[in-house]
C-alpha cells in the first residue's frame, strides 16, 4: 500500500485494501460517533469491509444504496440525505463514508461538506474515473437542470482509498473511458507515465492489478501535486481541464447519452492537440503520439455525426470561460502543456470539423 498527501488528505492506494476484506485499510477511525456509509446498488458488495471496519470499532453505522446514476447527483437526493443523517442522530464527531464511483463520491463529498457546516468525509472510488480523478482534489457537486456540477464545494476529504482491485468488476466501456482521464495525466505532466501506459497496454486492457496499481498510484501523485499547489483553480489547477473543453462540449451535444465522460475527453485532447499543431505550439509528433495511444487504450478520437453547430454552442457557455472567451489548455510536447490560450474561431471551427467527420 502507498500513501499519497494532498493538503489535509491521505490517499491510500494499494491493491486489495477493499476487496481483500478491508485488512490493513488504514484509515483512523477513533473518535467517530456515528457513521453514514453512501453507496449505489452496484457498490453495495464493496461498502461491506468499510461497514465493518466500522462496526469492529464500535461505532454505529446506517447504509444507504442508491440506485445508479447521474440522476442522483441533484440537491433533492441531497436534501433527502442530509434529513436522513439528522434523523440518524448525526452530529459534528460524526462522518460520511462514500463507496462508489464518482456519482456517490460527488454527493457524498457534497452532503458532508454541507451537513453542519461541514462534518468528515472518507472516499473509496470504485471506478478507474473515481480512483485517478473525481474522488482526488476536494471537488464536490451536484447538478441542476441548467448545467452539471453547478452547485458544488471544495471540501476535502480525510482520506481516500483507492483499491484497483475492484475495478475488475467495472463495465468495459465505464473502465476504457476511465483510461482517458489516465492518458490525460501522461500528456499535461509526465512524458515517462506516458511511455508506461504505451509499454504497459495489455496488462492495462487487461486489469492486471500490479499495472493498475502503478496507474492509479502516478495519476493520483501528479493530481495531488497540481491541486496542492493551486486548490482553488486559479492558475495551473487548470491544465487539468487538458481535453475537457472541447471534451464536456461533446458531451453536451450529444446530451450526456451519446458519449462516456473518458470518450469525450480523449476526442477533446485529439482536437486540441489538432489546434497545437495549427498554432505552431505543438510539432505533429505529438498529435501522432497522442492518438496512437488513445487508439491502443480503446478509445475514440472521433464523434462521428456530433452535430457542430451544438458542439459549438455548448462551448459558447461553458462556465470556465473568461468574459465569453474560451481559454484552451494546448500540449507543447508530451508532458507539457501551457493553459489560458486564446484560439481564433476558424481554428476551433476546423479542428471540431475534423473530429465530427
Ligand atoms: P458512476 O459513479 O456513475 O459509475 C459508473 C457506473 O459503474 C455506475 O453504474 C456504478 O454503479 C458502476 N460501478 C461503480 N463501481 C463499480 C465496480 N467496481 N464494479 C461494477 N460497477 C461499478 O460514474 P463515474 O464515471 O465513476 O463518475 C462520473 C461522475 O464523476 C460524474 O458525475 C462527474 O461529474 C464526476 N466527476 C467529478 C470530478 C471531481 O473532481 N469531483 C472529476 C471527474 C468526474
Amino acid at each position: 500500500m502507498r500513501k499519497v498527501t494532498l493538503l489535509s488528505s491521505t490517499i491510500f492506494v494499494g491493491p486489495g485494501l477493499l476487496s481483500g476484506g478491508g485488512e490493513g485499510l488504514g484509515v483512523g477511525v477513533a473518535g467517530l460517533t456515528r457513521a453514514f456509509i453512501l453507496t449505489d446498488r452496484n457498490c453495495r458488495p464493496y461498502a461491506r469491509p468499510v461497514e465493518r471496519l466500522l462496526k469492529e470499532s464500535g461505532i454505529e453505522t446506517l447504509t444507504h444504496a442508491l440506485p445508479s446514476g447521474e440522476i442522483q447527483k441533484s440537491p433533492a437526493v441531497a436534501g433527502r440525505l442530509h434529513q436522513q443523517m439528522a434523523r440518524f442522530g448525526m452530529d459534528r464527531k460524526s462522518a460520511l463514508f462514500a463507496v462508489g464511483g464518482g456519482v456517490v463520491t460527488d454527493l457524498g463529498g457534497f452532503v458532508a461538506s454541507t451537513y453542519m457546516r461541514g462534518i468528515q468525509v472518507y472516499l473509496f472510488p470504485t471506478t478507474l474515473l473515481g480512483q485517478v480523478d473525481a474522488a482526488i482534489g476536494g471537488k464536490t457537486a451536484v447538478n441542476l437542470p441548467q448545467g452539471k456540477n453547478l452547485v458544488g464545494t471544495f471540501y476535502q476529504p480525510v482520506a481516500v482509498v483507492c483499491d484497483p482491485a475492484v475495478l475488475k468488476t467495472l463495465p468495459e466501456r465505464e473502465y476504457v473511458s476511465g483510461l482517458g482521464e489516465v492518458v490525460k495525466y501522461g500528456m499535461i505532466r509526465d512524458a515517462s507515465f506516458f511511455d508506461y501506459i504505451e509499454k504497459n497496454v495489455a496488462g492495462i486492457r487487461g486489469r492486471d492489478p500490479q499495472v493498475l496499481d502503478e496507474i492509479v498510484h502516478r495519476c493520483v501523485a501528479i493530481k495531488a501535486d497540481v491541486v496542492t499547489k493551486d486548490e482553488k483553480e486559479s492558475g495551473e489547477r487548470a491544465i487539468l481541464n487538458y481535453g475537457h473543453t472541447i471534451g464536456h462540449a461533446l458531451e453536451a451535444a450529444g446530451n450526456y447519452k451519446t458519449l462516456q465522460h473518458g470518450e469525450a475527453v480523449a476526442i477533446g485532447m485529439e482536437a486540441e492537440a489538432i489546434l497545437s499543431m495549427e498554432l505552431g505550439i505543438a510539432p505533429l509528433e505529438v498529435l501522432a503520439a497522442q492518438n496512437r495511444v488513445l487508439k491502443l487504450c480503446g478509445l475514440p478520437t472521433r464523434a462521428k455525426k456530433m452535430p457542430m453547430k451544438k458542439v459549438l454552442t455548448a462551448l459558447k457557455l461553458d462556465k470556465k470561460n473568461i468574459l465569453g472567451r474560451t481559454r484552451f489548455v494546448l500540449p507543447e510536447a508530451v508532458g507539457k502543456v501551457r493553459w489560458g490560450v486564446e484560439v481564433p474561431d476558424d481554428l476551433i471551427a476546423a479542428a471540431l470539423r475534423t473530429v465530427t467527420a
